[in-house]
């Protein structure tokens, strides 16, 4: 059955045809493949062509597809059975593993999704300061919870519903948004709402609306807002987390957050999340404290084993360097050949994580994210996607290096790249 037979199937039996909406190419156009097999930089679909992946599955799989450590210790766990729904000893050495590499998380809960993970992480902020709002930014993506789902990013924000349908108005009106970026905005709204505000839940670098850094001083300058009013920081390091650096965001950036989510790249390829933080606030969740959150599949020892592998991987000395310098390559590369065609566009990149945009702009706000030639994008998209390159199906998304992109790699993208944009210019 080829791409397109599974699609129309699909579509017939699914919304979108699809598990999750990016996936399903309406931004950009077209129709998805459907992945049979993948392997280090690589994903083949079911007819059999080969793509470059600079998605890795949106994180997970820093490591390349298909590690064959991470293969060996699934295949190990499988073994011993899947699910035990008791504790099992992975499941202590993982919280080992995360607090010993993130010094702000004291203790830590296992989820099964990002999504789970940030709606627990607000649950705690909520019941231990006893206030209701929560602050979060336009264009921040933090799962499908509906007090996130308030000009959401990702692809909320790629399919024009940044605010969802089906979010009560109630719910809606505890989420306060502000842009990212403007620490001014932050401290009239702390300043007006501040004694009411719970948390303020962040992505450190914005993932969800392309790729955009914090500008200098503006996390820090959160974290002593927060302070200042009695609100817990929370840092959704979903995407950013082991891959911005071995401690993540808040590693790079040297500030402590109360709370710190995480997803991806901790389950290696399989269903994980958490979330954690300071020691007196962990104690506050069930059953040590009152505020509730369970999971039947949580701490499973295989998505265990996935994501300890994973882990070990990211820990060998200088795997943060190489692929910074990797995705460093990849983006001069990538202006230097829109340079070279005379097309507007700019990079942004920290560690293994990067934008691409098409402006000449540097690019550090929502408004100007929004503003770059989509258009252009989609037709670029479609060009890399012909010449075997896949990148992520929508402008707002951040692309995502792994340590099984070889220079090669980079080579043949570049290479994809001027042949592409010249189409694109001209189109
Ligand atoms: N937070 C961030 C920053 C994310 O990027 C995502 C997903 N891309 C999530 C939360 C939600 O994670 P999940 O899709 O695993 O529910």
């Amino acid at each position: 059955m080829n791409n397109h037979e599974l699609f129309q199937r699909a579509r017939q039996l699914m919304p979108g045809g699809v598990n999750s909406p990016v996936r399903a190419f309406k931004s950009v156009g077209g129709e998805p493949f459907f992945t049979s097999r993948a392997d280090g930089a690589y994903l083949w679909d079911v007819e059999g062509k080969r793509y470059i992946d600079y998605i890795g599955s949106w994180g997970p799989m820093i490591a390349g597809h298909n590690h064959p450590a991470v293969r060996e210790a699934v295949e190990r766990a499988v073994r011993n059975g899947l699910s035990f729904g008791t504790p099992c000893p992975a499941e202590v050495t993982m919280a080992e593993t995360i607090t010993r590499l993130v010094p702000s998380i004291e203790m830590v809960r296992m989820v099964n999704s990002g999504t789970e993970a940030t709606m627990s992480a607000i649950r705690l902020a909520r019941g231990a300061t006893g206030r209701s709002k929560i602050v979060k930014f336009e264009g921040c993506y933090h799962g499908h919870g509906d007090s996130f789902l308030v000009k959401a990013g990702s692809g909320a924000l790629t399919f024009g519903v940044p605010t969802s349908p089906g979010v009560p108005k109630q719910n809606a009106d505890l989420t306060l948004t502000l842009p990212y970026n403007d620490l001014d905005a932050a401290k009239a709204l702390f300043a007006e709402q501040g004694e009411q505000i719970a948390g303020l839940i962040i992505e450190p670098v914005a993932g969800n609306m392309n790729c955009i850094l914090p500008r200098e001083g503006y996390l820090q300058g959160l974290r002593e807002l927060c302070d200042a009013h009695g609100a817990l920081l929370i840092f959704d390091e979903v995407m950013t987390g082991f891959r911005v650096a071995l401690g993540g965001a808040q590693a790079h950036y040297g500030v402590r957050p109360d709370l710190t989510t995480f997803g991806k790249i901790i389950g290696g390829g399989m269903p994980v999340g958490a979330y954690g933080g300071r020691r007196d606030l962990m104690e506050q969740v069930a059953p040590s404290g009152p505020i509730y959150q369970a999971g039947t599949l949580s701490g499973n020892p295989v998505a265990m084993a996935a994501g300890l592998a994973v882990l070990e991987l990211v820990q060998a000395p200088g795997f943060h360097d190489t692929l910074a310098s990797r995705t460093r390559l990849l983006c001069d590369g990538l202006q230097a050949v829109a340079d070279g065609e005379g097309v507007p566009f700019s990079t942004t990149r920290v560690g293994g994580m990067f934008g691409l945009f098409f402006t000449a702009e540097q690019v550090e706000t929502f408004d100007q994210a929004t503003a770059t030639d989509t258009a252009m994008f989609n037709r670029f998209f479609h060009g890399m996607l012909a010449r075997g390159v896949y990148l992520a199906p929508s402008a707002f998304e951040a692309g995502f290096m792994s340590s099984a992109h070889s220079d090669q790699d980079i080579a043949d993208t570049l290479q994809a790249a001027r042949e592409a944009l010249r189409e694109a210019r001209t189109a």
